[in-house]
């Protein structure tokens, strides 16, 4: 039996699957065929048949149908749900991060560690599940008691980009079953096997415990569920990921209708490095922030801001560095680098290097595409004397912009002059620096880090970004607050009315 064929086996995975699911699979399933394609090789994994009219429109009535029931549920019973869930991750994580790395691209490890990051959100919302906390206020009239309350939301749409095709997922439907709410998830087009598996282990969990119709999915075109789901009014929150082009227009969809909106998108995030810098660390730092995944994450690092005193030391250590980058296929030990996920990322970092090269920047090393089958490039380092516009979008790609300043003010102005905000650092061991990068007249990002690089957020902060990135934030902290409706309660246990504010309406 083939490794692929193992893993497809081991998750439950057919040839053709049914691409919508609220418990049960809905079968025969009628819609538009989609397969999912090995960005190691281009060829093809297995089939979906994509959610048609009538999928859809009983995957979401299920979803509302079960919310009623559900949020009734103590919150602590429904931790237990997520227990459950993130056991059964457990139990699974080897193949699912095989699965990971075989359909998205990105190696075994980080696969893996995709799945952890589900477990870890698991257990976050476990605990979660007690601390749902409203606070209590001073009421200013006697015998008066205020307090805040949050209740259940209702259905959240998910719609997840291919980069993190499984954690995402993790980061809004732990968080929502905890908070009382069911959700609908649609996938990318890119990974559909994922969600599969995904919801396989969902099933599992949901018959266990009697349920159906808390964790749904429903894949499909972005243009047609992707519609549908942003459009419909049984949907009081859409978690998007993806694209800054796509969050646009998803943001005015759910504005359109009072429909709430977490918006995680592009982002173009940088690192300085001070002369006082420990080199080593930064570099290592800068090589899994720049290459890691590809570049194909969202807080990938884009762009290097070197101290002119450092600069061509750090940029011949990095060029060095990348000729030693393993690339190859994902699921082999010892790669670093694995494929772009489609031949339209190839473009896209074919079509920016030749900006690139219009607009005045020298490719230092890189800059090809790699000849062999699958969709595999090189990673790549490109010096600029200042930001070109080219440098201020972002490539989903391994380029990295390398510029070089002399005081941190200058530093600090042109990483903020980005439309993007979503993550940044800082390398250095003076205090001041640090803390200058760090207060109100530093980063702008909504993630800044000191001496760690930009990627590899751990899941119990809130993670999300600030402008074009959206200003979403998920995860940990109190991002949980976006699930729920808060409930503001004022008691009068007097026999008297006082009015707010001293105001008097009494009839003599
Ligand atoms: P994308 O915008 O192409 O697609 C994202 C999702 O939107 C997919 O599921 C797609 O099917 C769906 N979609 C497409 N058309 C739609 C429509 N009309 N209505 C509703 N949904 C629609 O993004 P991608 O290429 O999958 O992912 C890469 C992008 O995602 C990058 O820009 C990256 O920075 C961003 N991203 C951001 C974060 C973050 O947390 N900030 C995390 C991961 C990825």
């Amino acid at each position: 039996m083939s490794n692929v064929q193992k893993i497809l086996d081991d998750l439950g995975l057919k040839a053709t699957n049914p691409g919508a699911c609220t418990g049960e699979w809905i079968t025969p399933a009628a819609g538009r065929e989609l397969v999912s394609i090995n960005p190691t090789t281009g060829e093809p994994i297995a089939k979906v048949i994509q959610a048609d009219e009538a999928a859809y429109e009983k995957v979401m009535q299920t979803a509302a149908d079960n919310f009623t029931e559900w949020r009734m549920v103590p919150a602590p019973v429904r931790g237990e749900v997520v227990r459950d869930l993130g056991n059964e991750l457990r139990k699974f994580k080897d193949p699912l991060g095989r699965l990971v790395s075989l359909e998205m691209g990105k190696i075994k490890s980080e696969g893996l560690g995709e799945v952890q990051e589900m477990i870890d959100m698991c257990d976050f919302a476990v605990g979660l599940s007690r601390q749902l906390y409203g606070p209590t206020m001073m009421s200013e009239r006697p015998r008066h008691r205020m307090y805040e309350q949050w209740h259940p939301l209702g259905v959240v749409g998910v719609i997840s980009a291919f980069n993190f095709p499984v954690a995402v997922w993790a980061w809004n439907a732990a968080l929502a079953a905890v908070c009382g709410d069911t959700t609908v998830w649609k996938p990318s087009s890119s990974t559909p096997l994922t969600a599969i598996a995904v919801q396989n282990i969902c099933n599992t969990v949901m018959k266990r415990h009697g349920l159906t119709g808390i964790f749904n999915v429903a894949i499909g075109p972005g243009s047609v569920v992707g519609e549908r789901l942003i459009n419909d009014p049984r949907v009081p929150l859409i978690s998007f990921t993806g694209s800054t082009k796509m969050g646009r227009h998803v943001s005015e969809a759910c504005a359109k209708r009072f429909g709430r909106s977490i918006l995680e998108l592009g982002g173009n995030n940088a690192i300085i490095v001070e002369p006082d810098a420990n080199l080593d660390l930064a570099l290592r730092a800068i090589l899994f922030a720049a290459v890691g995944t590809a570049g194909q994450r969202c807080t990938s690092l884009r762009r290097l801001f070197l101290h002119s005193s450092i600069a061509d030391d750090v940029v011949a250590k990095l060029v060095k560095a990348y000729g030693s980058i393993t690339i190859g296929n994902p699921l082999d030990d010892g790669i670093l680098m694995g494929p772009l996920v489609n031949e339209g990322a190839i473009k896209d970092y074919e079509n920016a290097l030749e900006k690139v090269r219009e607009q005045g920047g020298e490719i230092v090393t890189g800059g090809h595409r790699v000849d062999r089958p699958g969709y595999y490039v090189e990673p790549t380092i490109v010096r600029l004397k200042s930001q070109i516009p080219i440098s201020c979008d972002e490539t989903f790609a391994p380029i990295l912009y390398v510029l070089t300043y002399d005081t941190l003010d200058e530093a600090v102005r042109t990483h903020n002059s980005v439309p993007q905000g979503l993550s940044s650092a800082i390398f250095t061991s003076s205090m001041y620096s640090a803390e200058r990068f760090l207060s109100h007249e530093g980063s702008d990002c909504g993630i800044a880090n000191v001496n760690i690089g930009t990627s590899g957020a751990e899941i119990g902060g809130a993670f999300g970004g600030e402008k074009e990135t959206g200003g979403g934030r998920e995860a940990g902290s109190d991002s949980w607050k976006a699930y729920m409706r808060r409930q503001t309660c004022t008691i009068n246990w007097s026999t008297e009315l006082p009015l707010a504010q001293g105001v008097s309406f009494d009839i003599d």
